[in-house]
């Protein structure tokens, strides 16, 4: 028996150099955490290969990629842009973020998430058999759980959302509301980030379909399905290591040098209207509009990570950033300091962990959130004990990290009197908190979350195969 692992790209970056394909692994938290499993005895990872492959060549990277236990799903331009920019990315991220104004309910968007997800199963059907054990990931693959279940029925599924599920009246807005619950149902084991995330599915599911529940159990055709919450975790030794590298320290000197009177407030995150870094610049200049002693005290660091800046809106977002960013330094910068410090791209991980390292505040306030990892890696990166975390009520990482200063992003003034607290919290308070986190944070880490989930399903299959019995 192998467990098969499904997610819409790859833990791969394939690169085409000379007519000739490369791979290199991505650093991501998930493909961490499944590296044990997909890597080991014939367990497999299937996704897109995130470039087009023409059809005469992907026989050679089929072959090439299953030397890594990696099987790929060969996707078109067309298909990239109606299934993924389009059906995932303009009506469920939007959607399940609560930004419903933001969606685009497509009908060929519809038609084509469900031939592309009709072409992950048919990849799939390739390399398992009915006793293997299949993990899908994430939202891109809604319909894969149903389609699988009608092929392989005793089959062992589970699906893991990583963003939020939005409340009912939320989630009846979309058109293909039923079917994206149905293909869901596919599965054995449901889970998400949170509790709440839970709640939600499972009031949604009982709400439009003819489907009983008990506690978090749903009975469905004759099928019961569990819903539970796996709170994802991070890489924690990766990152509380990674201060010492050489290379790190460096970095930390060289950021450091010449701020030694100066809180430094950093924040990360990708271009996106969920993260809340418009209503975070404008809490940074109500803080110096109400408490001007603050000026020339501090300097936000604030990393935006380019993201899906094809898309009219994430345009916007980035030109409405850099102008109240533009502005607001203009208004308030000296000739020897700046307010914020804007960075428009990526980093290596080295400057990463130096940043996280090195910054007194981590402002982390999106407006939902499935998760978010930034505020765990800054966690695990304070070897010290010391810094202080200001998060989102709305993230999933709120409900873990219950010593940081939490807010609601909505509310400017809260966000404004947390950068006061932080500014000013004694480094004893700080110890306390950021020890609890930490604690936190090391025990459930991503290898956690991947045992514990796999645990789970193994348990809910067989459950149901002995009451079949
Ligand atoms: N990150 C990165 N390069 C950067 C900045 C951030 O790889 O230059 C990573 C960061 O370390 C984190 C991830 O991007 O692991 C962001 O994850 P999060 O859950 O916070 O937000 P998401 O982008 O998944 O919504």
């Amino acid at each position: 028996m192998k467990t098969v692992i499904i997610s819409n790209r790859l833990p791969v970056k394939i690169i085409e150099n000379n007519n000739e394909y490369t791979f290199i692994p991505s650093e991501g938290g998930l493909a961490t955490g499944l590296g044990d499993v997909y890597k080991n005895g014939n367990s497999i990872w299937i996704g897109w290969s995130g470039i087009e492959v023409p059809e005469e060549r992907q026989q050679e990277v089929i072959d090439k990629l299953a030397k890594l236990n990696l099987y790929p799903v060969f996707l078109t331009q067309d298909e990239i842009n109606l299934y993924y920019e389009g059906f995932s990315n303009e009506v469920l991220w939007p959607v399940f973020h609560y930004l419903v104004t933001y969606a685009h309910y497509e009908q060929s968007y519809w038609d084509c998430y469900k031939s592309v997800n009709e072409k992950f199963a048919k990849a799939a059907l390739k390399v398992l058999s009915q006793k293997d054990k299949i993990w899908i990931q994430d939202y891109q693959l809604l319909l894969l759980p149903g389609i699988l279940r009608n092929k392989l029925q005793q089959s062992t599924i589970g699906f893991f959302q990583h963003i939020p599920f939005p409340s009912y009246e939320i989630f009846r807005l979309i058109p293909w509301r039923d079917e994206l619950l149905n293909g869901m149902l596919g599965a054995d084991l449901i889970g998400f980030h949170t509790y709440d995330d839970v709640r939600h599915f499972l009031s949604t599911t009982t709400r439009l379909l003819p489907v009983n529940s008990s506690a978090n159990i749903l009975s469905s055709n004759d099928r019961q399905i569990v819903v539970e919450a796996f709170p994802m975790g991070i890489d924690f030794d990766k990152f509380s290591n990674l201060t010492s590298k050489d290379e790190v320290q460096k970095e930390i000197e060289d950021f450091r040098t010449g701020k030694e009177n100066m809180k430094v407030i950093l924040s990360i995150d990708r271009l996106d209207y969920s993260k809340g870094i418009l209503e975070r610049l404008k809490a940074i200049e109500l803080l110096l509009q109400i408490h001007p002693e603050y000026i020339g005290k501090f300097e936000l660091y604030m990393i935006v990570v380019p993201s899906r800046d094809t898309v009219p809106q994430y345009r916007d977002l980035r030109e409405q950033i850099d102008q109240f960013v533009g502005n607001l330094n203009a208004r308030y910068r000296s000739v020897n300091w700046i307010p914020i410090n804007y960075f428009y791209r990526s980093f290596p991980i080295e400057v990463l962990s130096a940043l996280y390292a090195t910054a007194d505040i981590c402002l982390v306030t999106p407006m939902r959130d499935g998760m978010n990892l930034v505020s765990k890696e800054y966690v695990a990166s304070r070897n010290n004990n010391d810094g202080v975390l200001i998060l989102s009520e709305m993230a999933g990482a709120s409900k873990e990290l219950t010593d940081a200063v939490i807010v609601n992003p909505n509310n400017l003034g809260d966000i404004m009197e947390a950068i006061v607290v932080a500014l000013k919290m004694p480094l004893e308070e700080q110890e306390t908190r950021m020890k609890a986190m930490r604690e936190v944070v090391e025990k459930f880490n991503v290898k956690h979350w991947v045992n514990n989930f796999i645990l789970r399903l193994n348990e809910v299959k067989n459950s149901q195969n002995s009451l079949l019995a």
